[in-house]
């Protein structure tokens, strides 16, 4: 059973700026397209608006999108180029591939073409996790400078 993502999005704004994402928000925001989302929108409408953003309590898409629209009527949601499953995928289908071919007996070839294959795998998974992390980060540290409404207190 998921998490509830109100209370999940409810915990990550009640973060402070710069604080690391509790694992249980973290395994949520990744299985969950529909906070990532949330959270993406709003680090966008604040980096336009440059001011902190207080956020309604009742949150949803449609609250965000509408601010979204009215701040910035180019902004398109969509920008979000590859997803954290087809990341995922990748990594999968790279190992795959290192396993299919460390089980060909290396197709016949020479101790040096084996050694310089690895040495290319390897820095290609390097790559792909620095990439990854660095595309990826802004869901794991919280980025986000949030004004809890005044009202909320009531
Ligand atoms: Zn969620």
């Amino acid at each position: 059973m998921k998490r509830n993502c109100d209370e999940v999005m409810e915990k990550y704004l009640m973060l402070d700026k710069g604080e690391r994402v509790p694992i249980d928000i973290t395994l949520h925001l990744i299985t969950c397209n529909k906070c990532r989302k949330q959270i993406r929108m709003m680090k966008t409408a604040e980096k336009i608006s440059k001011a902190p953003l207080s956020i309604p309590v009742a949150m949803n898409d449609f609250s965000i999108e509408a601010v979204m629209a009215k701040i910035d009527p180019n902004y398109s949601y969509s920008k979000n180029p590859i997803s954290i499953t087809k990341w995922i995928f990748g990594g999968v289908a790279m190992i795959l591939f290192m396993l299919a071919f460390g089980l060909s007996n290396y197709c016949g070839a020479s101790k040096a073409i084996v050694i310089s294959f690895y040495t290319l795998f390897a820095g290609c998974v390097t790559a792909y996790c620095a990439m990854f992390v660095g595309t990826n980060m802004d869901f794991f540290v919280k980025l986000i400078n949030t004004k809890r409404p005044l009202s909320k207190a009531v």
